[in-house]
């Protein structure tokens, strides 16, 4: 199957075919979720931020707390963003939950406290593309503006039989028309949704079930029986291993947390010291150096695996207390807190399941 252009997309009777389908099957199988009830821009965008690289049934509780919260871009806007972080951990990729309190600052010194109701205004703001500006204002305001996301590519891509690579540039504008081209003219939040939809349920990454699906009469993938091998796979993420170690250093009933600086991973978030283990870490030397205070020997605290982007950490923890008293002097980027303290902090998913080991030893 060669590649497609837009000028081949389906004539307008099976495009409204398509709709019609989608539409019947999305009002039955739609799922029961909470930012599918009193639909506002606000609510809207708070689920698609969460919902990004991350899967519908872990963001549901979170999406729930984070209401209770922060009911309102005003109250998002008021927090401190430690507090956002707080909410969000756990969920990974928080440089979105950061870049949600910049956005609702910017809501409310610009446009007043009210969610912008335009294109161009809601692109704008820090941490919205294109995809989740058209799909806040299609879903929660049924303006008519496409959506290409993880799940539509998939679909889209199976349903015109496109084998090139769906993520080179000749590929998206294409996609993108193609999903301009395919809107009804009313009703397009739930049009877009059960795009979505029929993506997440059945026209699934691996062996999409197109004996259950809809448009199947119409889909060239399955027409083709090609559906399995689109799209095509490129570039698999090559992953690399490696060994870090996170130091516990206490000062009588406190520990010493780091909190992430711009350009490294967990921005603003807290984390007990960490270092990448080399042949010639010396790591009591190091955390010496760091803090400006020696430390006693180390003690084995557990081995942690876990993964970040492409990394797959070995994390090494351990334990260690300060040789003297604390310095007086206050160090940069670090600070005590007591082990009770620590649930009310925003930590890293790994400095909390130390944290919680610390709580129970
Ligand atoms: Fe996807 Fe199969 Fe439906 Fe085509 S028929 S859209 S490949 S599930």
């Amino acid at each position: 199957m060669s590649s497609l252009s837009p000028d081949l997309f389906f004539d307008s009777k099976t495009k409204s075919r398509i709709r019609r389908r989608l539409k019947n099957w999305f009002a039955k199988n739609q799922r029961d979720l909470p930012w599918r009830k009193n639909k506002t821009l606000y609510r809207i965008w708070v689920s698609e931020i969460m919902l990004q690289q991350t899967q519908v049934a872990t963001v549901i509780d979170y999406y729930k707390r984070f209401m209770r919260e922060f009911p309102n871009v005003r109250r998002l806007a008021e927090a401190d963003v430690q507090q956002v972080l707080k909410l969000w951990e756990g969920l990974g990729y928080y440089r979105r939950a950061r870049q949600m309190h910049a956005a609702a600052k910017v809501i409310i010194e610009k446009h007043r406290g009210r969610f912008p109701r335009t294109f161009d205004d809601v692109v704008a703001l820090p941490g919205i593309g294109r995809y989740t500006a058209g799909a806040i204002l299609s879903i929660a305001a049924d303006q008519p503006l496409p959506i290409l996301e993880g799940n539509t590519e998939r679909l889209f891509c199976r349903l015109l039989a496109h084998d090139d690579d769906p993520k080179s540039a000749a590929s998206q504008k294409m996609l993108w028309e193609f999903s301009a081209a395919l809107l009804p003219k009313t009703a397009v939040g739930d049009f877009n949704q059960s795009l979505m939809e029929l993506g997440a349920l059945v026209c699934t990454p691996k062996s999409p079930k197109c004996s259950d699906c809809p448009i199947r009469e119409c889909c060239l993938g399955n027409l083709n029986s090609v559906a399995e091998q689109i799209p095509i796979k490129l570039n698999k993420m090559k992953y690399e291993s490696v060994v870090e170690a996170a130091v516990v250093v206490t000062s009588g009933k406190q520990v010493l947390l780091r909190k992430g600086q711009p350009g490294e991973r967990w921005v603003g978030m807290w984390d007990f010291p960490r270092y990448r283990v080399t042949p010639d870490l010396d790591l009591p030397g190091q955390i010496t150096r760091d803090i400006g205070c020696d430390v006693q020997n180390l003690e084995r605290l557990c081995t942690l695996n876990h993964a970040v982007t492409r990394f797959r950490i070995q994390l090494e923890c351990y334990l260690t207390a300060l040789s003297n008293p604390r310095p007086k002097s206050k160090l940069k980027d670090y600070r005590w807190f007591s082990i009770q303290q620590l649930p009310d902090l925003a930590l890293n998913v790994t400095a909390r399941k130390i944290a919680v080991k610390l709580a129970t030893r």
